[in-house]
């Protein structure tokens, strides 16, 4: 081909085997490769190579796992094109979840839906299902049900794996297997109560669409309406995804999809790595392409990484390699306690910023939400601005789900979860009432302006006559700004909040912050959705687009990690019980994701990396008799990985003997396990 003839002299800017992916012609195409590989880069080049083919950009569909991976790609891919071109605008790109939302809800009556449905976040879906499991008499069973947080966690793995309650429980929940005559009535009421209430869990939102396309007639149109499917992080897709996609290339068999089977680490949520390995068969006539330069990594990082993730039981071979030979071979920092790593990371950090590299170039990485937390404070205290992905709580608080929630009874009167919460927070409205009242509103029509003919005690009226007045402004105010829906319901939510809710002006802020997102809204169903589907990952998102001078250090879970690079990176806590976690070291599968999540971690660095360990814990979280206890190291940095190290121990309180202390004393990961003893 003349590239330069056809423009598309770009190409120049990738490796033969990535040329071999992006301009593929027709057919299934499977790119296997390890971290920093370029799998991403050759999907957004892609998107380009196909615009620039002339496919319609509308009739593109690229599925990432976060909403703010589709638009960097999108973005790239339109860098790519020289031009800027505006045509990726067009493309459809997002998570399957969102995807999923957006053909429902152009497919609604087909897949039986009505075009208004609202989605339950998850605590939404556990309420309902504790409600049910309420209703018929099953919590006050002599042994105890499963709660119904594990009824959902039972639900959602029969319909992700596409599995048989049965099996389910066998497998998974196995000290629930008694209850299988019971879960199932519970599980059948769940789902006609949410078809009655025209809602839709998160995982319905796939199942409908896997249903959708198993019909021939739509597998066929929904086939045509996309010429390209391309897939990233398929290693975390799981079987329902995987038979959607099946289903969208009923007529056309142009799909895409890269991922890395050592970087899975989403099993616990029903995602399995088969759906890699068993690509070739499900699409006849695949080919494959194998990527093997990492153009990530400084070739020391990748060689601590490569030995980690040898330790793997179950995993196919790749030959990572990388030409970037200079460099700092990764350190690991043994600390004295948690304030010392601390300082240890925000020196390094300096450091490293005095020398050029700028904030959100440098990452700490960590394996819960919670590890972080006394660093935040230290980062605070010296005025270094940071954001924080994953791990953030925003929409599950009170006050924010309050909120939201008079949007979605506005948007979906039949939303039963969502009167629920707003009706009992008026004085003197329990459960009982709110159902009547509920009762009250579906016997007229399900008209939410309704409500305010219910009949209350005479001292709860003057409230639940401004409740049904502010009903009936958002109904009115369908079609307008969703930003002044929310101002008008904060007028009479504000003076609530102050009665139900310590810190009412930290939550009242928060308020403010979900209004200024909404402004970037034209519709209350748009905004409602995006929250519920891809909502802030950051405390950051929540202030809009960063100034261009703004400059901020990252934080994030490893999980929130995934596919992103920095050139320096802290992994911390890694001690054994965190690092690990304790929580996830039940199984031998579950070690084998912890493993892959520390490569995850490990390959997020360009130039430099730093793994740190506190020696001594101190308990602040829980009573104990001993004020602190020893930690090991991570168990994954065997004699082989060390020997890639660089050891730097910190000065040690000069009457402890750091060694002989941390074999003697017991292991924190024992302690942490024992908090979860009976
Ligand atoms: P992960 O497995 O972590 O998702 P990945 O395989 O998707 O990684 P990318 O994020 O696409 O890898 O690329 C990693 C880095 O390597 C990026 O900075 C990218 O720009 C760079 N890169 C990829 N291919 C090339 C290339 N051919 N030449 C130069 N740099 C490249
Ligand atoms: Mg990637």
């Amino acid at each position: 081909m003349n590239k330069k003839a056809a423009n598309l002299s770009w190409l120049e800017d990738l490796n033969p085997q990535q040329q071999t992916a992006v301009t593929y012609g027709d057919g299934p195409l499977l790119v296997v490769a390890g971290a920093g590989t370029g799998k991403t880069k050759t999907l957004a080049y892609r998107v380009a190579y196909l615009i620039a083919q002339g496919v319609n950009p509308g009739k593109i569909l690229l599925l990432t796992f976060t909403r703010r991976a589709a638009q960097e790609m999108l973005r790239r891919a339109a860098h790519i094109a020289q031009r800027g071109s505006p045509a990726t605008v067009r493309v459809w790109g997002g998570t399957f979840h969102a995807t999923a939302n957006r053909l429902l809800r152009i497919y609604a009556k087909a897949a039986g839906l009505s075009k208004d449905f609202t989605i339950l976040d998850q605590g939404d879906a556990e309420d309902l299902i504790g409600l049910i499991r309420h209703e018929k008499g099953l919590h006050n069973r002599e042994k105890r049900f499963p709660r119904k947080r594990t009824c959902l966690a039972i639900y959602s793995r029969c319909v992700n794996g596409s599995l048989r309650l049965k099996d389910v429980l066998e497998r998974y929940f196995p000290w629930c297997a008694a209850w299988e005559e019971e879960l199932r009535p519970l599980f059948k009421q769940y789902v006609s109560r949410k078809q009655e209430r025209n809602v839709l869990d998160y995982d319905d939102l796939l199942l409908y669409w896997v249903q959708l396309v198993s019909d021939e007639k739509f597998a066929n149109r929904l086939s045509k309406r996309f010429d390209h499917i391309l897939v990233d992080e398929y290693q975390d897709t799981n079987k329902l995804q995987a038979q959607i996609l099946l289903g969208m290339r009923y007529g056309n068999n142009n799909i895409m999809v890269v991922g890395d089977d050592a970087q899975s680490i989403y099993g616990f949520r029903g995602a399995t790595v088969r759906n890699i390995l068993d690509f070739p068969k499900e699409f006849p006539g695949t080919s494959i392409v194998k990527l093997e330069q990492n153009y990530r990594s400084i070739a020391p990082v990748l060689e601590t990484a490569n030995l980690v993730i040898a330790g793997a039981k179950e995993r196919y071979p790749k030959n990572l390699w990388s030409d970037r030979e200079e460099g700092e071979r990764p350190k690991l920092v043994t600390c004295k306690d948690e304030t010392q790593q601390n300082e240890y990371v925000i020196q390094q950090i300096l450091r490293h910023y005095e020398e050029g590299i700028a904030l959100h170039k440098q990452a700490v990485l960590f394996r819960a939400g919670h590890l972080s937390d006394s660093l935040e404070l230290e980062l605070t205290r010296k005025n270094i601005p940071y954001h924080k992905y994953g791990g953030l709580r925003f929409l599950e608080a009170s006050h924010v789900k309050d909120l939201i929630a008079f949007l979605r009874l506005a948007e979906n009167p039949r939303d039963e979860m969502a009167w629920l919460r707003v009706l009992q927070l008026m004085d003197g409205i329990g459960p009982g009432t709110a159902s009547q009242a509920i009762r009250h509103v579906v016997e007229h029509g399900n008209s939410p302006e309704s409500i305010g003919t219910f009949n209350v005690r005479p001292s709860a009226r003057k409230q639940m006559a401004a409740f049904a007045e502010t009903v009936s402004d958002l109904v009115h105010a369908g079609s307008s700004h969703p930003a002044l829906q929310i101002e008008r319901i904060r007028r009479f939510y504000d003076p609530l909040l102050h009665k139900l809710y310590e810190n009412p002006g930290a939550r009242s802020r928060d308020l403010v912050s979900l209004e200024q997102i909404a402004s970037g809204y034209r519709l209350r169903r748009d905004f409602l959705v995006d929250l519920q589907l891809d909502p802030p990952t950051s405390t950051g998102d929540l202030a809009g687009p960063p100034h261009r001078e703004d400059d901020w250090l990252v934080l994030s879970t490893i999980h929130s990690a995934k596919g992103c690079e920095w050139d320096v990176v802290y992994l911390i806590h890694a001690a054994d019980g965190f690092l690990p976690s304790d929580m996830a070291t039940g199984s031998e599968e579950e070690i084998e994701e912890e493993l892959r999540l520390t490569y995850v971690a490990l390959t997020r660095a360009r130039d430099f990396l730093y793994i740190s360990w506190p020696l001594r814990y101190y308990h602040r979280w829980y009573a104990m008799s001993d004020s602190s206890s020893y930690a090991q190291p991570c168990r994954f940095f065997t004699d082989d990985v060390m020997k890639s190290l660089d050891e730097v121990y910190l000065e040690q309180d000069s009457e402890v003997d750091r060694r002989s202390e941390a074999t003697n004393s017991r292991d924190i990961a024992e302690r942490i396990r024992e908090m979860w003893e009976e």
